[in-house]
């Protein structure tokens, strides 16, 4: 799987930063040196790796991060961010000109790079959005990628032209665009030819097409697999060609994730889309934000980070948190503590994330509909009962149970359920982001 071992070391990182409830200094250092190796080790360009780490240590080791809910969360959470920007933070769509006009898109990389696949592979999403496109078959070097490109056109039902071996690809495509002038194709496609290296030829060739049809897009094909290999190749053609943006193919193999990392930052050309795989339809949009989570191996973590801090009532937090320390949590804090889980949703989920790696199921967390009944038990109880548990005996449970129109065993559940809250809440100093306790080293 793609990214695998660089997903496992983040994961390995953001279990140590989130299992502290406070951060020094010292700690986010170490964490960002390790970062920093991982990332070193995913074969992402040195000077990308030094800006990158650069700009999440300006913004992780200030206060508002310290002060904020789960200090361990936020860092991640800059990371996150950061690697998103990395990588171009916004989509960027391969622009076509309206259905009257015609759109012509270059095709550029090395032998191998999946060139003549994508190429039928765009093909097929342009058609989807109702565009009529033609494949021009540029490379002239190589009789058999005719062939590929006219069998993968057949399968996705889209023209080819070609003019056979015997004509220079620059005629080729000024050809093509009167074919496609005349059979209302309005997104022509050129796949022009590899080489196994960057080389002169290749480069004028490329060069020679966009002198002689008014090329709108050039779109490098690289493989994600060559790592390194595939930034220096976008910067080389980006340098002699000038490309417009890139395609990263072969994701669904085992590559280590240098490429989709410094494409963007090295060329400042955006990847457009990526390869997940040899069949026609796999060809994905690329998102930055969810590239950034599947190579943090973070899924939907930072949702539940920001419905935390937007939902839980920070001053609420430090009362009960100054109250838990002194001993004297009560049912009616435990209630307010239970509406302010509620509020938040997705909490079996956030509580995996929490410091201790608390796994709590579904069914032990509170819906509206058992906040209710819970409600009305703890209100079912005298003020002196709320405040001191300890009181409630046997007889005095059967009353609550009467008065709140519940089984007594729905109120035992109560009772122990708070406690198990009172002991977790001890576990966990972290959760409730009262910071009481003085900072080291900020
Ligand atoms: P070209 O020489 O650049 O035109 O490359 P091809 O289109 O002939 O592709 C080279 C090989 O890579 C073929 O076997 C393709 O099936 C394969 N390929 C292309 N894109 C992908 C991809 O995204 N994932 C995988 N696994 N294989 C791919």
């Amino acid at each position: 799987m793609a990214f695998e071992s660089l997903s496992d070391k983040f994961q390995n990182i953001f279990k140590n930063l989130r299992s502290k409830g406070r951060l020094t200094e010292e700690d986010v250092k170490v964490a960002l040196k390790e970062v920093k190796m991982a990332l070193l080790e995913a074969d992402v360009s040195f000077k990308v790796v030094k800006k990158f780490i650069n700009a999440v240590t300006e913004r992780a080791v200030g206060s508002d991060v310290m002060n904020s809910l789960t200090p361990g969360q936020m860092v991640i959470k800059i990371v996150n961010e950061e690697m998103t920007n990395l990588m171009g933070s916004e989509t960027t769509e391969i622009k076509l000109k309206p259905s009257n006009e015609i759109t012509v898109i270059m095709m550029a990389g090395l032998q191998g790079a999946g060139k003549t696949t994508t190429v039928a592979k765009l093909a097929g999403k342009f058609k989807q959005k109702g565009y009529k496109p033609l494949l021009v078959a540029c490379d002239i070097y190589r009789p058999a990628a005719i062939d590929q490109l006219t069998i993968n056109a057949e399968k996705q039902d889209v023209p080819v032209f070609s003019m056979g071996t015997d004509n220079k690809p620059k005629d080729i495509a000024k050809a093509a665009m009167s074919h496609a002038a005349k059979n209302d194709n309005n997104v022509v496609i050129i796949d022009t030819a590899g080489r196994l290296h960057i080389d002169e030829e290749m480069m004028d060739e490329l060069i020679g097409i966009k002198e002689a049809v008014e090329v709108d897009q050039t779109i490098l094909v690289v493989d994600a697999m060559t790592g390194q290999d595939a930034v220096n190749v976008a910067s080389n053609f980006n340098d002699k060609v000038g490309i417009d943006g890139v395609i990263l193919t072969k994701l669904d193999g085992d590559t280590r994730g240098g490429a989709a990392l410094s494409i963007k930052a090295v060329t400042d050309k955006p990847i457009l889309y990526v390869g997940m795989g040899e069949k026609l339809s796999d060809l994905e949009q690329f998102y930055p934000d969810r590239m950034a989570s599947r190579i943090l191996g973070m899924g939907d973590v930072l949702t539940l980070i920001e419905k935390a801090e937007a939902s839980f009532d920070l001053e609420k937090s430090k009362d009960l948190e100054a109250k838990m320390k002194k001993a004297d949590f009560g049912f009616d804090d435990y209630l307010e503590y239970m509406q302010q889980i509620n509020n938040m949703g997705g909490i079996a989920e956030m509580l995996k994330l929490m410091p201790g790696n608390m796994n709590i199921s579904e069914d032990q967390l509170p819906d509206e509909k058992k906040l209710k009944r819970v409600e009305a038990i703890i209100y079912s109880m005298t003020p002196e009962e709320r405040s001191k548990p300890a009181l409630l005996n046997p007889s005095r449970k059967n009353r609550i149970a009467k008065g709140a129109g519940v089984d007594i065993a729905e109120v035992n559940r109560l009772v122990k359920q708070f406690e198990q809250a009172r002991k977790m809440m001890k576990q966990m100093p972290g959760l409730m982001g009262g910071g009481k306790k003085k900072r080291r080293g900020f």
